[in-house]
Parts: C-alpha cells; structure tokens; sequence
C-alpha cells in the first residue's frame, strides 16, 4: 500500500493514450475514441484477475457501495449490518440508501464476527456488510454460511482489499457483490474510482445503468439509449480509468513486495512473547498492507504507538483514538449530523447511536497497533525500521 508510489512510465502512457484521441468519457465517441476504452478494458481485466462475472468500474469506492446496496434493491427502513471498525463511508453509504446501520461486535479478524451478526438479526434485517479491514480477511466462508441460512443479501466491502483471497477466492466475491477502491491510498489507485463485481448479469445491470442516469448503454449512439430506471452519476472518467489500468497491472508485484515486507517485519515482532497478531483465517491470502497486533492492555498499545511515531517510525496506526476508522470517535455520526434531511424511519425508529457499547470490540481495538507496509522501502529501510521497532518494544513491554 498504497499504489501511487510506483507511479511510472505505464500510468503516464495510458492517460496519454485518452488525451491523443480527447474523449475523456467512457460512452460513446466510438469513432474519435480510436479503439480505445480504459474503463471497459479496466473492467474486463479486474474482473479476469479476481475470477468473477462481472465488474462495473466507477467514481469511488464509496460510489461502489451505493451502487451495491441499490442493485440489491436495499432501501427505506430496511436495516444493514455493519461493523464499528471500517471507513466512515460504509456507513454514510447505508444512511444515503435511505436503510438502518446496526453495529455487530468485530472479533480478532478486526473484521465482523459471525456469532455477533447472527445475534444483531432482526426482523429488519436485509443484509451485511462485512468490511476486510486493512488488507486482510473477515470470516467470510462463516459469513457467507449465515447469510444463505437467514436470506440475508451480503455485500462486502473489499476496498482495502484488492488482490486479497480467502482459501484461493478473492475477496469481494463471496456475496451478492464487492466493492473496491481505487482511490489515492489505496493499494492499487485511479486517483478517485472504485469497482462493484457480481456474478450476477441482473445485477451488474442495474448497477451500470444506476451509475449513470438509468442508461441501458444499448447501441452507440447516446441519444438513442433507453433508461429503464432512474439513477444517478457516479461514473468514472477515462482519465482515471487509464490511471487504474496501469496500476491494475502492477498488482501482483504489489502484492509480492508487501508480502516479503511484511514477512521480514512480522518475524521482528514475533520475537516478543507479549505480542499477538491479528486472526487472519487465510494468511496466504492476506493482500500484506498492514501489519496489525495486539499489546497486553490498552495503555501499552497506546504508548507504543505514540513511542514508535516518536522514534520516526512513520505509518503507524492507534486506531481507537483515531477518528476516521472507529465508531468510538465518530461523533458527527452518533449525532446524525448530516447535510441531506435522513429519513424519518431512521429519526423515530432506530438504535441510539450516542449510547451504542461495543465493549468486545473496544477490547480489541484498544489493544492494536497497525503498521503500515510500504512499496518504496528499501532493505536498508526495512533494517532502520526493525531497528527502531524492536528498541521501542523492549522498553515498552
Ligand atoms: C476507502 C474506503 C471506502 C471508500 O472509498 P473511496 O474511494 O474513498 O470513496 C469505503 N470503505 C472502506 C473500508 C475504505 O477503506
């Protein structure tokens, strides 16, 4: 993590390749565009790399989980489980579908934990919507279990988690669909995009055409284009695409140079006895942008974070006082400040936010520390960092 650190010559020939024909919109122009189509060729080739049916590209990560929840017809009063531990955007994206948030507990994963979403079942509940935090694996084969039992729709949030596998599948394929991100810290990125996948036509279908405006994109001239349903504009740019193509490309190396880092690093961490690492159910499959443990208690994982950034160990991560990642410090959220009027379902009728305990959760975010795993390093690099790690964990612990 994160892609735009291996910007090269690739990434500058693709969007030169847009520029010489000018047609920066992904429909139509079949004539000026010269055979040229970044964000289908995108499409087609993540599609190929994750073995899926179907993937629609488009303007965010966040977009993507619009377009998931509204292909999977997710709406008014229904209510989506999500966990504490994710992107603010999970939920902005739930709330913006008009659909009900309930909080289940994570588990060691950092990821939901199955019991603790079987219990968070209600009469309401329409789907989940498990998040693959920071490069790595929720249970998903237990997920996807529950979810065919109790007829819940499961849409995963893999947008941290490109390239990453459980027992050999890629994650975003277990459900009904996948969201990614493509943005500027993401692994592979098309400076802002995203990408929903499904193996599903129907799906994929309404999901193309909700992103732009209902469109069926039938035949080649824009004017002539039916629009069963109506939709919105979260469509990408060929600019962007071409961005994405380039690095789409370069993701197995990606993965390979994480992985070693990681390795070397996480052998470091091992040496010491009060440390214990995140559950990853695959670690073969972990797509290696963080290294993530556990200190005893919280004042420790504290301190440690603090010392490491201190001792200039940059890209080190306290999740729980940080107020992008976790539920805990998320107070425009408990308070449902928004700009768009929410719906009165969700006013009158929904779980009190300001009081929500997630103690198990609390317990494990408290008590990790993620370290993020750089592209650029060099072994000299890696030496210095373990270095400094290894210094600041003997005198903490
Ligand atoms: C980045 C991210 C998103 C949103 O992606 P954008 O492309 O920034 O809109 C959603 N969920 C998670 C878990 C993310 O990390």
């Amino acid at each position: 993590m994160p892609g735009f650190e291996i910007f090269g010559v690739e990434e500058r020939r693709e969007v030169e390749d847009v520029l010489d024909t000018g047609v920066l919109f992904r429909y139509g122009f079949d004539q000026a565009r010269r055979g040229r189509w970044k964000a289908k060729t995108f499409e087609s080739e993540l599609a190929e790399r994750l073995g899926v049916g179907y993937c629609y590209l488009c303007s965010s990560g966040t977009a993507s989980l619009s377009l998931a929840l509204a292909s999977c017809g997710i709406g008014s009063d229904d209510e989506v489980i999500v966990p504490p531990f994710t992107f603010i955007a999970t939920i902005e994206a739930v709330l913006l579908a008009g659909a009900i948030p309930v909080f289940a507990e994570i588990d060691e994963t950092l990821c939901l934990a199955p019991d603790a979403i079987e219990e968070a079942i209600g009469p309401r509940t329409k789907a989940v919507v498990p998040v693959h935090m920071c490069g790595s694996m929720a249970r998903i084969d237990e997920i996807e279990n529950l979810c065919r039992q109790e007829g819940l729709i499961l849409i995963e949030d893999a947008c941290q988690s490109v390239g990453a596998t459980f027992r050999g599948k890629a994650l975003g394929t277990f459900g009904q669909m996948g969201c990614f991100s493509f943005d500027p810290v993401k692994t592979i990125t098309c400076g802002e995009g995203g990408a929903v996948v499904t193996n599903d036509k129907n799906l994929h279908e309404i999901a193309e055409a909700y992103a732009d405006h209902g469109h069926d994109h039938i035949g080649n001239d824009r004017g002539l284009e039916g629009h069963e349903i109506l939709g919105t504009n979260l469509r990408i740019s060929e600019l962007n695409a071409a961005v994405g193509l380039a690095q789409l490309r370069k993701l197995d190396s990606i993965l390979e140079t994480q992985r070693a880092h990681k390795k070397v690093l996480k052998d470091a961490v091992a040496q010491y006895d009060d440390v214990s690492f995140r559950n990853t159910p695959d670690p073969e499959g972990d797509s290696a942008t963080f290294l993530s443990f556990f200190l005893p208690d919280e004042s420790r994982a504290r301190k440690l974070a603090k010392d490491l950034g201190r001792a200039g160990v940059d890209g080190c991560f306290y999740w729980y006082d940080n107020n992008w990642h976790y539920l805990r410090m998320w107070d425009h959220f408990k308070k449902l400040r928004s700009a768009f009027r929410l719906p009165l379902s969700l006013l009158e009728d929904r779980p009190d936010y300001e009081k929500i305990e997630l103690p198990r959760s609390d317990s494990i975010m408290s008590r990790v520390v993620s370290l993020q795993i750089k592209l650029s390093w060099t072994q000299q690099d890696i030496s210095e960092r373990i270095e400094k790690i290894a210094d600041v964990l003997t005198r903490t612990l």
